[in-house]
């Protein structure tokens, strides 16, 4: 762990001398009559301090929890604490949601040949979850997710034995979906579901708000305070806010808070999405490349996997070579227009499991390093940390996922 920075000697909480951000509803003011200072420091009278005291104990905002990062893991998270009755605050340092978890394709590719083999339960799980998790997100927020049901074609690296799913001869594959093109490579159909990142992410976001969670875009978290040897609150770099607990989900980037080092680091993803008048039906993965059709048209298709630091940018020849892969596999998408190319940064971690659990320093907790499988995964992600943070033993062994693995 590195040195403590010098700031890990200010106070977070509200006795402190930090600065604090005071939420008071425009409607509680007006009731009160309110002037636009705190309360507390309005009202000068002696006789009238204790009341003064209170109405600034009632009103000034606190929070139970702390999420660093508003992608999908980080909102999934605080609607799950919100459910168990926390305050909870997700400061994100753009706007939700707008990284990793708008980039990705939304396969929920829990196919054992292509996890690590401690992720297993997990996937399993976590696939098992979506239908009532989209369910409910979308009740909340009358947001279609664009979850499908129609399954995964699969080539793998290699015939593997035995082989999960069921085996396509040349003949099933053509019959099952004719948009791809004749071919003897060995074909599996999974029972996979897909979903539309970028709408499940709105849906969530909306969830979240409409169960109170607080949300403060535009801020970066640039430490965790401590005291007295443990958690109590985060520094941004416009403020600071007091909490007995906070969790990193901050994706790629969770390695830049203060003072602990998540060791997380981008990996970049390119894509591209189509539209075009081409009926295709199920998911189609390839070593060498993935195609998604949304429910709305849309096709995307997908990705690199490159070491290249935090850099955003698309690749011309990069996009063009993903794009004739993929009409290899489908080549009716040559009919098909580009109308989008962008990149993602997925949170990598040295042993590619994520991170999830308690820190060594008490109310710190982190969840992230999902790489390729967060949108997957968010739904189990909540459901395991919201029990650890409750002090509630999870319902799955997550040692292999310890962020104190990293530090022994
Ligand atoms: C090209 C691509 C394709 C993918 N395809 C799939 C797929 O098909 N299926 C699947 O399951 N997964 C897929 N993934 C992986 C998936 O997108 C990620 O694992 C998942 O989105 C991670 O979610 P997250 O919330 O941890 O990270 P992010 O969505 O990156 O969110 C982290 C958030 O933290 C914020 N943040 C960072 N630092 C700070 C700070 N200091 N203070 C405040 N906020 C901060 C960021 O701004 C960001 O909004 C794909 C990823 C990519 C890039």
């Amino acid at each position: 762990m590195p040195a403590p920075s010098p700031r890990r000697t200010q106070k977070c909480s509200p006795e402190s001398n930090a600065s604090f951000r005071i939420v008071i509803p425009s409607e509680a003011r007006n009731l009160l009559s309110l002037s636009k200072e705190p309360p507390a420091f309005s009202l000068g009278l002696q006789d009238n301090r204790r009341a003064a005291i209170i109405f600034y104990n009632a009103l000034v905002k606190s929070w139970d929890v702390i999420i660093i990062g508003g992608g999908i893991i980080g909102l999934t998270l605080a609607i799950a604490l919100r459910k168990r009755g926390m305050q909870v605050l997700v400061v994100e340092r753009g706007e939700p949601a707008r990284e990793a978890s708008h980039a990705a394709a939304g396969m929920l590719a829990d196919c054992p040949l292509e996890l690590p083999r401690a992720l297993h339960p997990l996937a399993t799980a976590s696939a098992r979850m979506y239908p009532e998790f989209v369910h409910e997100l979308e009740d909340e927020s009358a947001i279609d997710t664009g979850l499908r049901d129609n399954g995964t074609v699969l080539f793998p690296p290699q015939a593997p034995a035995p082989m999960p799913g069921t085996n396509l001869d040349a003949a099933a594959l053509a019959d099952l979906e004719p948009a791809l093109a004749p071919t003897e490579r060995p074909a599996l159909f999974l029972r996979e579901r897909s979903v539309d990142p970028r709408a499940l992410a709105a849906a969530t976001l909306k969830a979240a708000k409409h169960r109170q969670v607080d949300v403060s875009s535009g801020t970066t978290v640039k430490e965790v305070c401590i005291e007295n040897g443990r958690v109590s609150g985060i520094h941004t770099d416009k403020s600071s806010y007091g909490a007995r607990i906070v969790v990193n989900c901050a994706g790629a980037w969770a390695g830049n808070v203060a003072p602990l080092r998540v060791p997380t680091r981008p990996v970049k993803g390119q894509m591209l999405a189509l539209v075009g008048s081409l009926a295709l039906h199920h998911v189609i993965r390839a070593p060498e490349v993935y195609v998604v059709p949304r429910g709305d048209g849309r096709i995307v298709i997908g990705s690199t996997l490159e070491e290249a630091g935090f850099d955003k940018r698309t690749d011309v020849n990069t996009i063009h070579r993903l794009h004739q892969a993929a009409i290899r596999l489908v080549p009716a998408l040559s009919q098909a227009r580009i109308i989008e190319d962008w990149a993602g940064l997925r949170p990598g971690t040295p042993d590619d499991l994520p991170i999830l659990g308690a820190t060594g320093i008490p109310g710190y907790f982190v969840a992230t390093g999902h790489f390729r499988d967060g949108i997957l995964l968010a739904p189990v992600t909540a459901y395991v940390m919201s029990q650890i943070i409750a002090g509630e033993k999870p319902d799955y062994n997550l040692s292999a996922f310890s962020p104190q693995r990293f530090h022994q």
